[in-house]
C-alpha cells in the first residue's frame, strides 16, 4: 500500500497539471503573435498538442560514460557509410557540382555532414516539433526561453510556406531534416536550391545539401583548401598543441612534424595540431575548414568524424595511426554481429540493429562477468572477439 501510494505520488509529481500547460500555451501564443505569427498558424500547429514528459527526461539524461574517440569514430565512419556516401556522390554529382560552384565548399565534406547528421536522411524524427518545443518551453528545467524561441522559429517556417506542419518531426531538442538544423538555424541558413520557392530540408536533397554548404561557408570555410591531414609527431614531442593554436606549416615542420607516411608537410592554410587522444594517439594538423565542421556541433570528435569521412569518400584511407587502446571500436556491422552473438546466448537485446542501447550494455556487462572480464558494458573489440 505504501509502495502504491509512493508510486502514485511520484506519478503525480511527474505529470504537470493540464491547467498549467493550457495557461503556459496561452503565454506562448501571445508571445508568438507579438513576433508576427498569425493566430491561425499558431492555433492550427498547437491544436491537440499535449505535453510529453519523456521530452523532459531526455533533456536531463546524461550519457552513461564518455564515449572513447575510437568508438565514436568507428560508429560514425565505417565501410557501410562510406559505400552509401560514394553511391550518393555519384547519384547527386551534378547537384553537388553546382553547390561547389555556388558556395566553394568541398562536396565530400557536404556529403560527410549529411551522413553523420542523419545517416543520409534515414533517421526518422520522433517528435512533432511544436509538441517537443512547447513541452520544453513550459516544463523544461533549463533554457525555457531558448525553446520558446525555437517554437516561434518553427511557426515562422510554417508561416513562410517552407514546410507544412506534418513534416515537422525531429529530435526532442528540435533538430530535424537531412541536415538536423534546429528551427532558428533553419531560418538563418537554409536555402532553396531546387528553385521551387520553398526551403525544404526534409524532402529536397538539393535544398538540404546546399544548406549544409551554406552553413560551412558561413562558418569560415576556405574554398579549395583541405581540412588538414594526419601527421606524425617526433617521440618525446613537447611543443604546442590544440585546434585553436594555428601556425604556418613551416612552424610545424620546424618542430620535426611530418606527414603520417614520414614525408614533408605539404601546403596548408594555418593549422593547429590536434591530439584527440593525447600524445600517444593519432595526430592531425587542422585548418579553418576543420573549424567549420566543428561549428556544426561544437565538438572536436564530431569535426574529426566529418573530416575523416570526407577523406574516405574521396578514396583516402582513414586514420592510419593507432589509438592508445587494446580494445578497438566496432563498426556498425560488427555491432550488429555482437548483438546477434548476445542473442544467441539468450540475451534480449531487441532487434540487432547495431545501435547500442541500455539492453545491449546490460547484456555486455553480464557476459563480461561470466567470461571473467572487467565489466565495462562497452561494445568493444575485446568482448566481440571473446564471443566469437
Ligand atoms: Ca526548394
Amino acid at each position: 500500500m505504501r509502495a502504491l501510494l509512493a508510486s502514485t505520488l511520484m506519478l503525480f509529481a511527474a505529470l504537470p497539471a493540464r491547467a498549467d500547460f493550457t495557461s503556459c500555451v496561452a503565454g506562448l501564443r501571445s508571445h508568438a503573435l507579438g513576433q508576427g505569427i498569425s493566430a491561425s498558424v499558431f492555433d492550427h500547429a498547437m491544436s491537440g498538442v499535449q505535453p510529453d514528459m519523456k521530452i523532459i527526461e531526455a533533456m536531463g539524461a546524461q550519457p552513461e560514460f564518455k564515449t572513447p574517440i575510437w568508438d565514436y569514430l568507428a560508429t560514425l565512419v565505417d565501410d557501410e557509410k562510406v559505400a552509401q556516401g560514394r553511391a550518393l556522390l555519384r547519384q547527386h554529382a551534378s547537384t553537388l557540382a553546382r553547390i561547389e560552384q555556388a558556395y566553394g565548399v568541398d562536396r565530400h565534406a557536404v556529403v560527410a555532414v549529411w551522413g553523420v547528421e542523419s545517416d543520409f536522411g534515414q533517421v526518422p524524427g520522433r517528435w512533432y516539433l511544436p509538441q517537443a518545443l512547447s513541452t520544453a518551453a513550459c516544463f523544461g528545467t533549463r533554457r525555457r526561453e531558448f525553446f520558446r524561441g525555437e517554437l516561434v522559429s518553427t511557426l515562422k517556417i510554417i508561416q513562410r510556406g517552407d514546410l507544412s506542419q506534418d513534416k515537422l518531426k525531429g529530435s526532442w531538442a528540435g533538430a530535424f531534416g537531412h541536415t538536423q538544423f534546429i528551427p532558428s538555424t533553419y531560418l538563418r541558413l537554409a536555402v532553396d536550391f531546387d528553385g521551387d520557392g520553398r526551403r525544404d530540408l526534409v524532402d529536397s536533397i538539393p535544398d538540404a545539401l546546399a544548406s549544409t554548404a551554406n552553413y560551412l561557408k558561413k562558418s569560415g570555410w576556405i574554398p579549395g583548401a583541405r581540412w588538414g591531414y594526419e601527421v606524425a609527431i617526433p617521440s618525446g614531442y613537447s611543443g604546442p598543441s590544440g585546434r585553436t593554436g594555428k601556425q604556418a606549416v613551416g612552424f610545424w615542420s620546424g618542430k620535426g612534424i611530418t606527414k603520417i607516411d614520414g614525408s614533408a608537410l605539404t601546403s596548408l592554410p594555418a593549422a593547429g595540431l590536434l591530439l584527440p587522444a593525447g600524445r600517444n594517439g593519432p595526430a592531425f594538423l587542422v585548418t579553418k575548414n576543420f573549424d567549420a565542421a566543428y561549428a556544426y556541433n561544437a565538438a572536436e570528435s564530431y569535426a574529426l568524424a566529418i573530416s575523416v569521412l570526407s577523406d574516405r569518400l574521396r578514396g583516402g584511407p582513414g586514420v592510419q595511426g593507432d589509438w592508445p587502446t587494446d580494445d578497438r571500436g566496432l563498426s556498425r556491422a560488427e555491432r550488429k554481429q555482437l548483438q546477434e552473438r548476445l542473442t544467441a546466448r539468450g540475451y534480449d537485446v531487441g532487434k540487432p540493429d547495431g545501435a547500442i542501447g541500455a539492453l545491449t550494455r546490460a547484456a555486455i556487462k553480464d557476459v563480461e562477468a561470466k567470461l571473467g572480464m572487467p565489466q565495462t558494458g562497452r561494445a568493444g573489440g575485446k568482448v566481440f572477439d571473446a564471443l566469437r
